[in-house]
């Protein structure tokens, strides 16, 4: 079977399985299969998949028709234009959460502590200490298995020992320090909203999507407890969902003036934080 061939067989397939995103999707894994960059699929769209070729494209197409995402199945995610490696085990990076990065490398001082909460496949953290190689950046998860990916995918962009990884149930690990930033993409999806959700999120990990009382949970306890944790004039900066009034109620309990940006689909996504005086 030839590339051009094989390609469009592909597409027709996702076509028919109702893929939105179904001719990016044919040519992410038919470039992955053969290593090649995609636009060769098209230079070279006369040369011949092998046998082995062939029996792994039609693997990965049946796992792509039953809803898994093209990141668990090549292994791989682009985030801020770096390569990650992405398993199960991790929340697949999305482009919503680079503006987060954008804002951090923005009030970031020189020099600076950072932590980034939950930290995943380690996404932002990385994408900040590439950017801001000054940064004193910590990342922490609860999930060790996270956390492998998060060390693995440090070690090969940045080097080792390029970020502090800590184990950690949000704060607990962090005793008696201080940072001027802290960051977090937390989980702030409603269990309630799930059968509402498209299938493809249902492969990603639970605990990485959703908190209780309406996706509100972990970011109410990461507000109630960040004071401790803030130096002074220091930024909290966290993704949010559908969290738009609660976020200015609880800053307005705990004390916080909030600023929150839209993303590109004009939706509240990123609320800035800091303490008032
Ligand atoms: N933005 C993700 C989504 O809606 C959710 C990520 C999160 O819960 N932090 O798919």
């Amino acid at each position: 079977m030839k590339i051009s061939e094989a390609l469009a067989n592909t597409i027709n397939t996702f076509k028919n399985a109702n893929i939105e995103s179904y001719g990016l999707d044919a040519r992410v894994l038919l470039a992955h299969i053969l290593n090649i960059e995609q636009y060769r699929l098209i230079l070279d769209n006369q040369k011949d998949l092998s046998e082995k070729d062939i029996i792994k494209l039609n693997d990965f197409t049946k796992r792509r028709v039953k809803g898994e995402p093209i990141a668990y199945i090549t292994g791989k995610k682009e985030f801020y234009s770096i390569e990650l490696d992405i398993t199960k085990d991790v929340l697949i990076p999305r482009p919503e959460t680079e503006q987060l990065v954008d804002l951090a490398i923005f009030y970031a001082r020189k020099h600076s502590t950072v932590l980034d909460i939950g930290t995943g496949s380690g996404a932002i953290a990385i994408a900040l200490k590439k950017n801001r190689p000054d940064l004193i950046v910590y990342a922490c998860d609860i999930s060790y298995k996270a956390l492998e990916i998060a060390k693995k995918n440090a070690g090969s962009i940045l080097g080792d020992n390029s970020i502090y990884f800590f184990k950690s149930d949000l704060f607990h690990a962090f005793k008696g320090k201080k940072f001027n930033l802290i960051l977090s993409n937390p989980p702030y999806l409603d269990i309630a909203s799930i059968g509402s959700l498209q299938k493809e999120i249902l492969f990603e990990p639970k605990n990485a999507l959703f908190a209780d009382a309406h996706g509100n949970e972990t970011i109410r306890r990461i507000i109630c407890r960040a004071d401790e944790f803030l130096s002074n004039n220091g930024f909290l900066i966290i993704e949010i969902g559908d969290q738009y009034n609660f976020i200015q109620e609880i800053c307005a309990q705990n004390n916080y003036s909030v600023s929150i940006l839209k993303d590109y689909a004009n939706l509240p996504r990123i609320a800035v934080l800091q303490k008032n005086k």
